[in-house]
């Protein structure tokens, strides 16, 4: 964990602690029932922050996986109807939790499978659905006791401790609940996490940097449903009862809304959600009868008005509200990068003069449109090939064919001596092609670094167990300073810890090519970088892509500066219209008849 983070962190639990120690000693048992509630809930609320607000994956699903772990714990804890060969597991508290836990990832790795490549609506209505029918199986299956649910079961007792009273379970839950806050923090602090966080609009963008986005789907949904199970295995413990009604849909919308009110873009949201919604729920039910002077549900229509209008003014929730108003700038919360760190491992680079690319006839139709027509060219390494003509000439569609990001109509490429036809995007930064998008895609509220960072995505191999222990400090060392050398690299070291959208346009375009240097390219693809750009940047920019040549990288550049182009490059393609209709040595391209007609005329 970085020093900043660490500090945050610690110093909420260094206030944290105490208070949560002392209160089993002061409240009374009704109130630490409460909050134990409140830290099941928190936990499981904790998952969604992660699936919804980190990763953007709405789900209505949560309370169906708690209910997966509830009902397996009570399963094996009452133990009585246990086929033979499970019978070795009834009693155990380690069981329910172990069994259901693996119960609740295989159902999650399967909904996840059918659900996750749905884009747009489908995903929160496919939770709905399975949110719903999980909960009917639960009322439905005679083993689980149908809709009186399971009853019966022994206190908890672990390690020869009985934890029979709700004092008891409280110090088990809450440290259960901040155990999982740390897990969380640290995995957002890694290569995954910063994966996970691409998630929310940089998919297109971190696929190209070689980061797989559906296994970081994947991961962000297993996480957030292990959290939910190890949530129902207290829950079934601190109630000994599990019946359908608390894993309904409705319970996983109320998780949703204590994502929502605490604030979705903050871990310790959950926490601060689940206690507003529990202790509002609980408040209006005790005080609106008395206020109104009769009885009725009133108390979900009053916290239904609530919701909207907290909605209203603060839609970052409680904790985005509190954020801003303490003033805690996210720059506070940037990684450090450890001074020295082994430098990452290099690809064998291909020799200065060798083909690096191949086009062959590449045509791409969009309907009636020839973006690219019959297109055909080399690039050696070593070499800047620029590539010039007119808005609409269909140079950002090449690019986007040659990455892989886009698929041609006809026509084949060759990269490094292979056909790459069937490759994905993520293939081909892997294979050593990196590229910056003409329309600047970064993930605005991470900083530099970590936006920098997720370009070294493939060179970096630890996961979301390593990263939830802390196990991948060594490499995640060695990626930070990757990313900090790269930036020092363009000139833009002194801005490593703020957030990448306050940076002006420019220097978010420079960003993108320390970037894609960090995946340690071959072939670099820069669509219009000087675009944006003042003078004295633009030289540093020549001055830096000349480097880069001379190291026998091979780099093909979209640009609309003529001097910038023509003084740097060795050959021009110009295009127009999709066709190619010159190609050469700058100075042979500027008094081409065609080329002074069609782009350099136009400019006059
Ligand atoms: P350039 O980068 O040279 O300015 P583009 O490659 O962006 O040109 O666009 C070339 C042509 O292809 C334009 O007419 C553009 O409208 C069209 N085009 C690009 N992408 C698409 C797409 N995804 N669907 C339909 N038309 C597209
Ligand atoms: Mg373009």
């Amino acid at each position: 964990m970085t020093m900043a983070k660490l500090s945050n962190t610690a110093r909420i639990l260094l206030a944290l602690v105490p208070v949560l120690a002392a209160l089993p000693l002061v409240l009374p048992t009704y109130q630490i029932t409460l909050a134990n509630n409140i830290g099941i809930f928190s936990l499981a609320t904790l998952g969604l922050i992660l699936l919804t607000g980190v990763g953007g994956m709405t789900s209505f699903g949560q309370a169906a996986f708690v209910g997966i772990g509830a009902y397996t714990t009570a399963y094996f804890a009452v133990g009585v109807d246990l086929p033979p060969v499970l019978a070795w597991l009834g009693g155990s508290p380690w069981s329910g939790l172990l069994v259901g836990l693996a119960l609740t990832l295989a159902v999650a790795a399967l909904l996840g499978a059918l659900t996750l490549r749905l884009s747009g609506h489908y995903l929160p209505l496919g939770t709905i659905a399975w949110g719903l029918s999980l909960s009917y199986l639960f009322g439905n299956l005679e083993f689980l006791g149908g809709h009186t649910g399971l009853s019966g079961m022994p206190a908890l007792s672990l390690f020869g401790i009985a934890l029979d009273r709700a004092e008891g379970l409280f110090y088990l839950i809450w440290a259960v609940l901040l155990v999982a806050v740390l897990v969380t923090l640290n995995l957002l602090d890694s290569r995954e996490g910063r994966a996970i966080r691409a998630l929310r609009g940089g998919q297109r963008m971190s696929e190209s940097m070689g980061v797989n986005s559906f296994r970081a789907k994947m991961t962000a949904f297993l996480v957030a449903a292990a959290f939910a199970s190890v949530a129902g295995w207290l829950y079934a413990y601190t109630q000994r009862f599990v019946s359908p009604a608390p894993f309904s849909l409705q319970a996983g919308i109320d998780f949703m809304f204590m994502a929502l009110i605490g604030g979705v873009g903050h871990v310790w949201g959950a926490v601060i959600g689940a206690t507003a919604v529990t202790v509002l729920k609980q408040g209006l039910q005790d005080w609106l009868p008395h206020l109104l002077g009769r009885t009725g549900n009133f108390e979900s229509i009053v916290f239904g008005l609530l919701i909207v209008a907290l909605m209203q003014w603060a839609p970052g929730g409680i904790a985005g509200w509190l954020a801003g108003r303490l003033g805690s700038h996210r720059r506070r919360n940037a990684p450090a990068v450890p001074a020295a760190a082994d430098p990452l491992p290099r690809r064998t680079l291909p020799k200065p003069g060798e083909l690096v690319l191949e086009v062959q006839r590449v045509t791409r139709k969009f309907g009636g449109l020839t973006a690219n027509n019959n297109i055909s060219f080399t690039v050696k390494a070593g070499e800047i090939l620029g590539v010039i003509g007119p808005n609409g000439a269909g140079k950002s569609t090449l690019f986007n064919q040659l990455s892989r990001v886009d698929t041609p109509t006809s026509g084949e490429i060759r990269f490094r001596g292979h056909a790459i036809n069937g490759l994905t995007a993520r293939d081909m930064a892997g294979a050593g092609l990196s590229r910056t998008f003409q329309h600047v895609k970064l993930l605005p509220t991470m900083t530099v670094l970590e936006n920098v960072a997720i370009g070294a995505h493939r060179r970096g191999t630890k996961g979301v167990v390593a990263a939830a222990l802390r196990l991948d400090r060594d490499e995640e060392a060695r990626l930070l300073a990757e990313a900090r050398r790269q930036l020092i690299r363009v000139g833009l070291g002194d801005l490593l810890h703020v957030e990448a959208g306050s940076l002006a346009l420019g220097q978010q375009r420079i960003l993108e090519i320390a970037r894609a240097l960090c995946s340690d390219p071959c072939l670099l693809l820069l669509d219009e970088p000087a675009a944006g750009l003042r003078h004295l940047e633009k030289q540093a920019l020549a001055t830096l892509l000349e480097t880069l040549r001379d190291e026998g990288m091979a780099i093909l550049l979209v640009e609309h500066d003529m001097d910038f182009v023509m003084g740097l490059v060795d050959r021009v393609f110009v295009m127009e219209f999709g066709q190619r209709i010159a190609e050469g040595l700058p100075e042979t391209i500027q008094t081409n008849p065609a080329v002074l007609e069609a782009y350099l005329g136009g400019v006059e």
